[in-house]
């Protein structure tokens, strides 16, 4: 087992793999930013190093910064959570080069699949379902045009390099084509650094199901059974839950089975998500593979009471897994708000210094956080500040307890969605499992959604 990681992170995501390497017997480093001096990561993990100033390309994305402060500190592994560096193949393969493991998949893993046309036909190949489109990334408005003909309106243009809800265009009809087809390769090539664009037909207001799996290094792949994360904002998740209301035994299985052989068609090492879209009529259809450790993975860990992060740690220590398929068991549900520091009606950011910090605890509460009163949220970074998990035996009781946990959540000095997360989880839908990606949207229309009601 290792001795020392570092962890390329920060916020509540840094803070997480530090417990986690507490009670693995492990030491830490933490880098940070000159913004974050006085981040709880900072103050927790066992040795420090500041790696730069506040913008992301001049610290937590400079990877020769993140290597040197390894290399100084004696690391011998790193573990980059999720954003920044975590799906960035040349960083991965900088460590490996360097004689540090990367606490993820292999760099062409990170690649093949963080290409999501390129991964979009290595799961056709493998006989997954995916979302009717194009065949690869698309070389002209002409062809664009042509294959749309053959799939039909409306349709989307995706980022073929594209992530966290970014790089994509709604096409209703072969009028919209050209304007939204150029307008999506300039965002990409701005956004991302790569202009490359595919087409997938809009599925209409279809369920986001995606699944939690993990692979060791002996050629043993499992899953975790669903999460299901249909309220999105802009394509960008705002609560999820484990299980999925809209899932029987046998589209579970059906679905995992796919999930199963999409990870080992790529012969995937560590913790991934095969994400999936589910129409109307019960049919699903991958659409990307995320090659890390997700934002939304505490409500896998409180429904299987499995440790995600430690998992990840020990398999890229060589060890097999800790678990076969058969020990995976759901066990109640599990409901994760996350809690961004925004203003709750115009969603801006709204960063500053916290004044007041009551968190909520009791039966059945986690929180995960970096937050406390007096921290500083700074205004360079993500807005999301903590992720509130409510477990109970039944989704009924996890509702109850996330309004109670939420009710009782204090946070003063900046703005926070608190209030939205609270009228969601009262919402009747909601509370019925009624819910696709366009529910959201529908919500914020409402007079309760939006808060006038
Ligand atoms: P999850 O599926 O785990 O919820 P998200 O899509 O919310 O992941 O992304 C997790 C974090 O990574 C967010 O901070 C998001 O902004 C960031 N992120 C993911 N992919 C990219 C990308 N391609 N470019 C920039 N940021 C990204
Ligand atoms: P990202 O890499 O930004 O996470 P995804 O491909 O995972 O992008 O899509 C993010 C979200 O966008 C999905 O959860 C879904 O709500 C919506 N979406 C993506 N593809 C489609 C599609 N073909 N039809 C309808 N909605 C889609
Ligand atoms: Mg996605």
């Amino acid at each position: 087992m290792f001795r020392k990681i570092l962890i390329a992170n920060r916020g509540e995501i840094a803070l997480r793999i530090i417990w986690a390497c507490r009670e693995l017997g492990i030491k830490t480093v933490a880098v940070h930013s000159t913004a974050d001096t006085d981040s709880l990561h900072v103050k927790f993990a066992d040795e420090e190093v500041c790696i730069g100033p506040p913008r992301n390309d001049e610290s937590y994305l400079n990877v020769s910064a993140v290597i040197s402060a390894a290399e100084i500190t004696d690391a011998e592994a790193v573990h980059p959570g999720y954003g920044f560096l975590a799906e960035n193949a040349h960083f991965a393969e900088v460590c490996r080069e360097c004689g540090l493991t990367f606490i993820g998949p292999s760099p062409d893993v990170i690649r093949n699949m963080g290409d999501k046309a390129a991964a979009r036909r290595a799961m056709v190949a493998a006989g997954v379902p995916t979302v009717p489109g194009s065949e690869g990334t698309l070389d002209s408005v002409e062809q664009a045009a042509e294959i749309a003909e053959t799939i039909g309106y409306p349709l989307l243009i995706k980022a073929t390099a594209g992530g966290g809800g970014r790089g994509m265009r709604i096409v209703l009809e072969p009028d919209d084509l050209v304007r939204q087809y150029e307008a999506a390769s300039g965002e990409a090539g701005a956004a991302f650094g790569v202009p490359d664009v595919y087409l997938e037909k809009l599925v209409l207001e279809p369920r986001h199901i995606e699944f939690q799996v993990i692979g060791d290094a002996q050629g043993n792949v499992v899953h975790l059974f669903e999460r299901e994360c249909s309220i999105q904002r802009r394509h960008q998740k705002l609560l999820e839950e484990c299980p999925s209301t809209a899932l029987d035994d046998d589209l579970r299985g059906r679905m995992a089975e796919a999930a199963l052989t999409a990870a080992r068609a790529v012969n995937y090492v560590n913790a991934g998500t095969v994400e999936f879209l589910l129409d109307k009529s019960g049919d699903f259809y991958f659409i990307e593979m995320n090659t890390r450790i997700q934002v939304e993975h505490p409500v896998t860990e409180m429904v299987t009471g499995i440790d995600l992060i430690k998992e990840q740690i020990r398999i890229a220590a060589g060890e097999p897994l800790s678990f076969t398929q058969s020990d995976v068991k759901m066990s109640g549900h599990a409901i994760e708000c996350r809690v961004n520091a925004e203003d709750p009606d115009t969603f801006r950011p709204s960063p500053g210094q916290i004044s007041t910090f009551h968190p909520p605890g009791g039966p059945g509460i986690r929180l995960d956080t970096a937050c406390y009163a007096e921290a500083v949220v700074p205004p360079y970074y993500d807005s999301m500040i903590a992720k509130l998990v409510a477990r109970g035996n039944t989704r009924g009781e996890a509702i109850l307890r996330m309004r109670r946990a939420l009710d009782s959540f204090v946070v003063e000095g900046v703005r926070t969605n608190i209030p939205l997360q609270q009228r969601i989880v009262s919402e009747e839908d909601f509370v019925r499992g009624r819910i696709s990606t366009a529910f959201m949207e529908r919500f914020l229309e409402s007079p309760v959604g939006s808060g006038k009601g």
